[in-house]
């Protein structure tokens, strides 16, 4: 680099470089899951016969025979080679937040060494990756490591593509050699068979006698940052961690609320019109994109679709969201807290349950005091959240959610649920067994003849809420930007499949007691909300008092690090929800305390280790030149910030010394005293040693701190 400071020369580049863009996009209809080996092509390509038992497959996760299998392969396989594609993978949803393929070519040898290609229905069926080296908690002292991943029909195969060549992609689910779940995916599919069986009771009970499968739908809204990847390029926190570990706040952050819902930056919209063309040809439907809170900040939200699919979709859109990001010259930050003292990025996580024959049973409808069964499905999430809050907090705890839960932009670590005030009339009402016709939002009349009129929703909205109804769904708030969807809806498919049986079984008694069906929904709802009702919170939940109300007078739990969240997976309850539900046995859910504790783990040391590093070899060494430089200029300077620079540097190697200290010094009997080591005193150290070298960073000579800033992270682009 020709100046002295390379971030300088960062700042310049960007400055002068041309945008990345590619030519005219292609009309939606024409790009429309071109990549997708849907029902569509295998209709295209099926025999009558063979598509109707995929169909039915794909539909209703009826069983395939091999026959059909073979037939599907073969067709898939001329479908992805007419597309350029050589070599097939299964892909797969390891039980960390990433994603794991292993490919292999269609190619193979004849005996006079031609190549021909082969794609049989058992290569399609069955993949082998070693099992041992994904992470599997206690599933690895089962001598398992052999690994098998096998095809899920349900998510449609598609096609990834690089410039040198094309992928096809198979959606998998991975298990060991014994048969335990060592994926994300599994028990997704066990739950929603768990929920669909559930809800198949209650709905018969109500006098349904056309029923189809239910399934659980999720739409998912991602936020994320986008900075310059020659910045991130500098920063070995940004690297290896995903947020700056160290970092002084800019004169200016985002207290101007002028970010949230701005004019998009041109070179933002050209990249996000990119990846969104992208989606599409992966038959993912983005929907929504804009600004958000912080500078430098964004969300896109797809279209919901079947939780399933949403959710290998979710994983497809963080893969080609970084890819892409890399291409136009930024790095994609999913970290849930990249930037410390501005709003941090979440992934809210809308979800329902419904069907074809009765639609989405989380939708009340104008009149929800006479939906029946609405009131029963609704009645059944307030009742789990509130025996399974514990369980909701733990499937989000991940040492980067914990910066961002119970801070200023996130909800807090107490689960409630906000019903809006419509409903929240209607449910007390069957508490207190006074029922009043409740009042619709009315129509909104601005009084100006130009604006037309409407009808104004029945409820406010509530940020505040972690698990909030928003008019047909419930949105899960509290769930991180990186994490996977898929723990948040095998938590939330588990514990309505929970509370479904057990209305089932009062439902039953109260029917034959009762014979006025009405009533005997009622009493079942009245008994469940005098249990349960205390988790409904329509107030602010950021405010203090809450805190101590949820937790003195309701009995909530309030537990802000993953220290104290993950071990709720090993409760009696927890493990009794999982294996009456045959969600998760015992074992496999064992061996996720394991896993999530370990990356907690990991995750805290590697920023630890990158604290002292960056600390060591970058901060102090500007410390030091700046007081040097300082020196030689043989003159007495009266405004010398020189003692308040040795001061901090000083100051700042002795927090290192502590910290390093702390890290190889301790031991520990059990993986909750290691956790709560990490959350009660390393993070107050990197705290410790972050604090002088921010304090470093408002004094040392801008030309020699090494570190790009936040100003230009956050504001450069
Ligand atoms: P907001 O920011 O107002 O919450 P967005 O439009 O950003 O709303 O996102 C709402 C998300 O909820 C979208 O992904 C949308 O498709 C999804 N959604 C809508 N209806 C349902 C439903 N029945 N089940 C699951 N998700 C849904
Ligand atoms: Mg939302």
């Amino acid at each position: 680099m020709s100046d002295k400071n390379s971030r300088f020369n960062a700042v310049l580049e960007i400055t002068n470089a041309t945008p990345y863009a590619t030519s005219m996009t292609d009309p939606l209809k024409e790009i429309w899951a071109c990549d997708v080996f849907g029902l569509q092509q295998m209709e295209e390509s099926l025999s009558k016969s063979a598509f109707k038992a995929i169909k039915k497959t794909v539909q209703t996760g009826a069983e395939l025979d091999s026959a059909t299998a073979d037939v599907v392969a073969a067709a898939m396989k001329d479908w992805a080679m007419s597309k350029g594609a050589k070599f097939f993978s299964h892909i797969f949803y390891p039980m960390t937040n990433a994603t794991a393929e292993k490919h292999d070519g269609f190619v193979i040898t004849n005996s006079d060494g031609n190549a021909i290609t082969e794609f049989t229905g058992s290569l399609l069926i069955k993949g082998e990756p070693d099992g041992s080296s994904f992470p599997n908690g206690s599933l690895r002292m089962t001598n398992a490591a052999r690994g098998y991943t096998a095809w899920d029909p349900t998510s449609p195969a598609y096609i990834m593509h690089t410039p040198n060549g094309s992928v096809l992609t198979i959606p998998s689910v991975f298990m060991s050699w014994t048969g335990e779940a060592l994926d994300k995916k599994i028990p997704l599919l066990r739950s929603n068979a768990a929920m669909d069986a559930a809800a198949q009771k209650v709905l018969s009970l109500m006098g349904e006698t056309e029923i189809a499968t239910l399934n659980s739908s999720c739409g998912a809204e991602q936020e994320y940052f986008l900075i310059d990847e020659k910045f991130a390029n500098m920063r070995p926190d940004l690297l290896l961690a995903g947020r700056t570990l160290l970092g002084a706040a800019p004169a200016k952050g985002q207290e101007f609320d002028d970010h949230y819902f701005g004019a998009i930056p041109e070179r933002v919209q050209v990249f996000m019109q990119d990846f969104e063309d992208t989606l599409y040809r992966l038959g993912i439907p983005a929907k929504t994109h804009h600004n958000e809170v912080a500078p430098g900040q964004f969300e896109i939200a797809p279209y919901f679709e079947a939780a399933n699919v949403a959710a290998d979709h979710q994983q497809l859109l963080m893969t080609v969201m970084k890819s892409t990001a890399k291409k136009h010259g930024f790095c994609c930050l999913l970290h849930e807290k990249p930037f410390a003292g501005v709003n941090g990025s979440g992934k809210h996580v809308n979800w329902s349950v419904g069907n074809s024959t009765q639609g989405n049973l989380l939708d009340p409808g104008s009149t929800p005091n006479e939906n029946l069964n609405f009131l029963l499905f609704c009645g059944a999430v307030i009742r789990g959240v509130h025996k399974f809050g514990p369980l909701l907090r733990a499937v989000i705890a991940s040492a980067a959610n914990d910066h961002r839960l119970g801070a200023n932009e996130a909800p807090p670590a107490i689960l409630s649920v906000y019903l809006g005030d419509q409903l929240e009339r209607v449910f007390n009402d069957i508490k207190t067994g006074e029922l009043h016709v409740p009042k619709s939002g009315g129509l909104m009349d601005l009084g100006l003849s130009q604006i037309l009129k409407f009808e104004r929703d029945p409820g406010d909205r509530n940020r505040t809420s972690p698990f909030a109804f928003t008019g047909n769904r419930f949105e899960f708030r509290a769930v991180g930007s990186s994490q996977s969807v898929s723990g948040p809806l095998v938590a939330m498919n588990t514990m309505l499949a929970d509370s479904l049986e057990w209305i089932a079984g009062k439902l039953e008694t109260a029917i034959s007691a009762e014979s006025d069906k009405t009533a005997a929904v009622f009493s079942v709802l009245k008994e469940l909300m005098e249990e349960h009702g205390n988790v409904v919170f329509g107030g602010d939940g950021y405010s203090s008092e809450w805190h101590t109300m949820a937790v003195e007078e309701r009995g909530l739990k309030n537990t802000p690090t993953t220290a104290d969240a993950l071990p709720a997976l090993k409760t009696p309850e927890v493990i009794e929800l999982f294996s009456s539900t045959g969600v998760l046995t015992p074992t496999e859910l064992e061996s996720r305390f394991e896993v999530y504790a370990e990356q907690y783990v990991l995750s805290i040391e590697v920023e630890a280790k990158l604290v002292v590093e960056m600390a060591t070899t970058m901060v102090y060494p500007a410390a030091v030149n700046y007081l040097s430089s300082m020196a030689s200029t043989g003159f007495t300077l009266e405004f010398s910030p020189a003692s308040k620079v040795a001061e901090n540097a000083n100051a700042m190697m002795a927090a290192v010394e502590q910290l390093s200290t702390a890290l190889t010094t301790e031991e520990f009997d059990s993986t909750e005293a290691h956790m709560d080591f990490l959350a009660g005193t390393v993070r107050g150290l990197m705290d410790d040693v972050r604090a002088k070298s921010d304090a470093l960073e408002m004094l040392v000579s801008d030309d020699l701190w090494p570190l790009p800033k936040y100003r230009e992270m956050l504001f450069i682009k």
